[in-house]
This record gives C-alpha cells, sequence and structure tokens, in this order.
C-alpha cells in the first residue's frame, strides 16, 4: 500500500477496493459483501491518486509516480511549480518539445528595433499580437502590418476616423499584399527568476526522485516544511561541475538529469537535478542521513523523449556540499556561458527545422496529385528544384541579413552556425 510522503494518507483508488472486495467476497460472509457493495455504491469514485510529475510536465518530463503525493496534497506545490515552469517554458517552446499534458504555451516578447510586442509560438514562431501601424513622418506615408484581412479592415477602420481619408476601404485592402517572409529582427524576452520558490520546486523534485525510488520518509521530513512555505535552510544552490553540452555530437542530446547519493559513513544525503543541460543545481538532502550508502539516477533525453542510460557519478565529501550550499557562491557566469551554448543550440535547431519544412513543403506543393508509387514527370522535377531554389534563397537572405545586422563583426556567415 502507498502512503502520500507530504501527508501520510495511504494512497488508494477504486481499483483497489474492487479488489480488497473482490478478495472479501471469496472468504468472507455474504454480510460484508453487501456492505462493501454499498460502500462502493455510495463513493463510486473513491480515489485519491495523483499522477504526480517527478520533473515537471511543462518542461517535458515524462517520468510519473502515482504513489507519492495524494490529491489533496499535489495542489499545495502548483506555486512553486509554476514558478519554475514560467522560467523554463521558453526552452520547451523554443525547442518545440512536447508534453504528456497540454501543449506549449507561447510567450511575449518584444521588438527590440520599435518596442512592438509579439507572440513566440512552438519553435520560435514569431506571431503579431496585435496589427503593427507605421506611420512614416518624412513623407506621410503609412505601412500597417496584420495577421489577416479582419484585423487589417479594423486597423484601416481607426485610421479612417483618425485622418478622415477618402478612400474606400476595400479598395485598399484590394491592394493589401498578402505574403509571408522571415523576421530578422532581435527580440527581447525577459526571464522571470524568482530563486526562492524555483530552488523549492528543485527540492521538490529531487525528493520526489527519492520517494519514487522507495526512500524512506524520515530521512527527507525536515525538507517538506521548506518545499511546503520556504521555512529554513539554504539546501540548493547552482552547481555547475561539469559541461556536457556537445554541439558537435550527433544527434546533440539535451537531457534531463536527476542524481542522489548517499553516503553511511558521513551520514549525507545530496542530490543533483540537471535541466536542458544547462540549469544545474546541489540540494542537500540530509546532514543526519540514517541508512545504507546508495545512488540513484536517471537521465532523460529530452527530444527524443526517452529515458537514457546515466552514466553520471558525483563524489562529493561532507564538507563540499556543506560548503556549496551555505556559503552560495556567485554562479551567474557559469550560468550564462552554459545558456549561450544552449542558445546557439536553440537556433541551429530552428534553422534546420525550418529547412526541413522548406524540403516537404517544396515537395507536397511540386507532387501534388502525384499517386503513391508514381515517378515523378520531369515537370514536376523541374517544379520541386524551382520551388526548393527559391525558398533556400530567401531562408538564407534572412539568416545572412540578420547576422550581419546584429554580428556585424561576423560577416563570413557559413549558414552552419
Ligand atoms: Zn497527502
Amino acid at each position: 500500500m502507498s502512503t502520500c510522503y507530504v501527508c501520510e494518507c495511504r494512497i488508494i483508488n477504486r481499483s483497489t477496493v474492487e479488489a480488497v472486495t473482490f478478495a472479501i467476497v471469496l472468504v468472507a460472509v455474504e454480510g460484508f459483501y453487501h456492505f462493501m457493495s454499498l460502500l462502493l455504491h455510495k463513493y463510486p469514485t473513491i480515489s485519491n491518486v495523483y499522477r504526480e510529475h517527478i520533473i515537471l510536465n511543462s518542461i517535458g518530463g515524462k517520468l510519473i509516480s502515482p504513489s507519492i503525493i495524494c490529491q489533496s496534497c499535489a495542489p499545495e506545490f502548483d506555486s512553486i511549480d509554476t514558478s519554475l515552469s514560467n522560467q523554463l517554458n521558453f526552452f520547451g517552446l523554443m525547442l518545440n518539445i512536447k508534453r504528456d499534458r497540454g501543449e506549449n504555451p507561447p510567450v511575449k516578447a518584444r521588438i527590440i528595433r520599435t518596442g512592438d510586442e509579439i507572440s513566440l509560438n512552438a519553435g520560435g514562431k514569431p506571431v503579431l499580437i496585435r496589427p503593427i501601424i507605421k506611420e512614416n513622418q518624412h513623407d506621410g506615408s503609412i505601412s500597417i502590418g496584420a495577421r489577416d484581412r479582419k484585423e487589417m479592415r479594423i486597423a484601416l477602420k481607426g485610421l479612417k476616423r483618425k485622418y478622415s481619408f477618402n478612400k474606400d476601404i476595400e479598395a485598399l485592402l484590394n491592394q493589401a499584399n498578402s505574403e509571408a517572409s522571415y523576421f530578422d529582427e532581435p527580440v527581447n524576452y525577459n526571464l522571470l527568476i524568482d530563486s526562492e520558490k524555483q530552488f523549492r520546486a528543485i527540492c521538490k523534485m529531487i525528493v520526489n526522485f527519492y520517494m519514487h525510488n522507495n526512500g524512506n520518509r524520515e530521512q527527507i521530513l525536515h525538507l517538506i516544511p521548506y518545499i511546503k512555505d520556504g521555512r529554513q535552510q539554504n539546501c540548493v544552490w547552482y552547481y555547475y561541475p561539469f559541461d556536457n553540452l556537445d554541439l558537435d555530437k550527433e544527434p546533440v542530446q539535451i537531457l534531463h538529469h536527476l542524481f542522489i547519493k548517499t553516503n553511511s559513513n558521513e551520514k549525507l544525503m545530496y542530490g543533483f537535478v540537471e535541466l536542458f543541460s544547462t540549469f544545474k543545481f546541489l540540494i542537500l538532502m540530509s546532514k543526519n542521513y540514517i541508512g545504507d550508502s546508495l545512488q540513484y539516477s536517471y537521465c532523460f533525453d529530452v527530444l527524443a523523449r526517452t529515458p537514457i542510460a546515466s552514466i553520471l557519478d558525483i563524489s562529493l565529501s561532507r564538507d563540499s556540499v556543506l560548503n556549496i550550499v551555505e556559503s552560495r557562491e556567485n554562479k551567474l557566469e557559469q550560468l550564462k556561458s552554459n545558456l549561450n551554448k544552449f542558445m546557439l543550440f536553440i537556433n541551429k535547431k530552428q534553422a534546420n527545422d525550418c529547412i526541413s519544412h522548406i524540403t516537404q513543403k517544396a515537395i507536397d506543393t511540386s507532387f501534388n496529385g502525384l499517386a503513391d508509387g508514381s515517378v515523378p514527370s520531369n515537370d514536376m522535377m523541374r517544379a520541386l528544384i524551382e520551388n526548393v531554389s527559391e525558398e533556400f534563397a530567401k531562408f538564407f537572405h534572412s539568416q545572412i541579413q540578420f547576422s550581419q545586422e546584429n554580428f556585424p563583426a561576423n560577416n563570413n556567415y557559413s549558414g552552419d552556425d
């Protein structure tokens, strides 16, 4: 029987009750069977099971435990989980990772040059939130960028009211160009950082992992008030023991890692959490640990969406662990360096995804109507080459332009970076 490690209630679902009933039916008196039947009739959905994502669903985690936290306790952690999600959602969105539940919500960003707000959707696709109206003071011209004809009409009506011009709105709409173009403006996105709550969410993640591995509740009891209310102790801090993000490796692996080590001689238990191969934390789980020396680890390939064998082993002395979490040395440079590398990878992945999309779209357009197994005609092949060449030319032009405008020192852009 499972127990919630927060409130110690028994975690039970209806199927468990049914199984117990069935067993009792076989051995017990008829009267007891009726009692259980009535109970089930009255409480048809007896269940306090909560499927806890040990690594947050919002960052692609798939490791789930239905037996560590009950349904009543789970919402108590929403606030800290949301805080961590708010910080990390952006990266899941940019990588366009799949989730167990729901979609990656879009985030708002601001175009640095104009200050206009836009939305970044899955894979970093920029989408206008509202029409962008540019009034040229020199020649008096006005240009409008809108998502569709309806939005353009509303913008034009507003301008007509403002300037009282006579032109027919529908005629103006018919003159508008409808085209898709690459967005080559740098944008600014503010990362929401509330370290205190995020540290508690990291602490909960590692405690979840420990309890998922049949951990002893007594050993982590002191951490529950900290996770719930932020009471007590500095027990989580940034920790960058290695850099395992290898951009030259094919395919590049972006990893979530969980690691716990217990040392019976030093009465120590500590954990390590790594998210997106970039955000890394050390957690002092207990300095009064009583039990065997053990080690647990879990590694998840975020892009392949599959667990992989973990080769991680972090051996630290009691003094080192205490020093790292208590001295709270500034680790901003390590965080920045890891983050820059991660963003380089995201940029490369988005470019590769765009190239795949161009190729697929060109094949679909050029071979439209071709029956399965048929050989494309010469005209179809010619159309394919023309489509691909034209779209690639636009794509690489936008890449070069962006690189030259935003990184003028790096003018020999090759398209590989
Ligand atoms: Zn509970």
